[in-house]
């Protein structure tokens, strides 16, 4: 065990051990395990704290952007805008309907979709727009829906980094179309397993991602279009509305660990903290500092027992699965430069005030 590990999901675990098992056990004493009772009830309980009428669970984030896409009548033929400096799901739910991914870079200092791009990545196939909520801070929503309103756009926001964060006020996820949340266990709102969700306010919108993830079936073995299995188990459900509860003041603990990173690293030259944009509030998923000299500051932390990971070490333009779309580097110079100097430091709720000064010292240390 690192002495500064990367993320410690067994701290958090510890604070809520016994409520998590009589949840658990509720699920087991009553067998509602897919579906049920306990998923209707987090999802009206997580649409609701995303200031969202409809919630939809679903099997994992990559199922709700996809989920949404299908149902959004979104297939072949059809272009979809994002950035190619996500997790790969984003692109991948584009690329399962049949339809074709068109990135757009982004802006240096959010790391989120550039709005002065969009416009001219737009052609008569476009029919929505995928901006990445990344790191946990919204992307800047308004240029992004006001193009999307005046060319008759879907937009849908990937919020599955940002539970909870917030763009002007307004919850990320309720700004768009829909918000597709993901709950990997490392996320900010964790299963402990795979599940996501879809929060919206079009009832219809959601009432179909309800029967794609269920066969397409109105009532059993009555399907009335072609679906897919894509349920929320009842465990998973209640082990999340167990955790929901807890979320905010946990964003708020991840937000205070940010600011300590930043006083404690304030003026070491050689590298530039993350920015939290004047339109958000950030709920630093990830603390992704920036430096040229990344990789071998990476092996220095990594030998003093503090484990960083990289977000993403390359752009899904330039990934194999990606290369008959003919895109070469240069590109998105901005993303791309960017996954050669981003390092996520140790982040989570847990962290204690010593940690963080231990890491931040030994960053001093290294730049000496
Ligand atoms: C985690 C993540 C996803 C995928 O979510 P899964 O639950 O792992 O399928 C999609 N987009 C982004 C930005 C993510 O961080």
């Amino acid at each position: 065990m690192p002495k500064v590990p990367f993320l410690d999901l067994n701290a958090q675990y510890e604070t809520i051990k016994g409520e998590i098992a009589s949840a658990i056990q509720e699920v087991l004493d009553s067998s509602a395990f897919v579906g049920g009772p306990f998923v209707e009830r987090f999802e009206e309980a997580f649409a609701d704290f995303c200031g969202c009428s409809c919630g939809a669970g679903v099997s994992s984030g990559t199922s709700a952007l996809w989920m949404t896409l299908l149902a959004l009548g979104i297939g072949p033929g059809d272009e979809v805008v994002t950035v190619p400096n996500s997790f790969i799901a984003t692109a991948e739910a584009i690329s399962m309907c049949g339809a074709r991914p068109v990135f757009v870079d982004v802006q240096e200092q959010s790391h989120t979709m550039n709005p002065d791009l969009l416009e001219n990545a737009l052609t008569p196939r476009t029919k929505a727009v995928i901006p990445v909520h990344l790191f946990g801070q919204p992307a800047d929503m308004d240029p992004i829906m006001e193009i999307a309103k005046r060319r008759n756009l879907h937009v849908i926001e990937d919020a599955c980094q940002a539970h909870g964060a917030t763009y002007k006020g307004k919850p990320a996820g309720s700004i768009g179309t829909a918000g597709c949340f993901s709950f990997y266990p490392g996320k900010n709102l964790g299963a402990y397993g795979e599940a996501g969700a879809v929060v919206t306010n079009d009832s219809g919108l959601a009432e179909k991602i309800r029967m794609l993830r269920d066969h397409g079936q109105t009532r059993k073995y009555h399907h009335t279009m072609i679906g897919w299995n894509g349920r929320m188990d009842g465990i998973q459900a209640a082990v999340l509305s167990v955790k929901l509860k807890y979320l905010s003041s946990w964003n708020d603990a991840r937000r205070e660990n940010a600011l300590l990173y930043d006083r404690l690293l304030a003026g070491v030259n050689d590298i530039t903290l993350p920015m939290e944009m004047d339109y958000a509030r950030h709920v630093y998923h990830i603390y992704a500092v920036r430096t040229e000299k990344r990789d071998a500051l990476q092996c220095f932390l990594a030998e003093k027992g503090i484990s960083c990971l990289i977000h993403y070490p390359q752009p899904i333009h330039l990934q194999d699965a990606y290369s008959s779309l003919g895109l070469t580097r240069g590109d998105f110079p901005v993303a791309e430069k960017s996954s050669q100097e981003v390092l996520s430091l140790p982040m989570s709720p847990d962290l204690g005030e010593h940690q963080l000064e231990y890491v931040a010292a030994q960053i001093r240390n290294y730049f000496k």
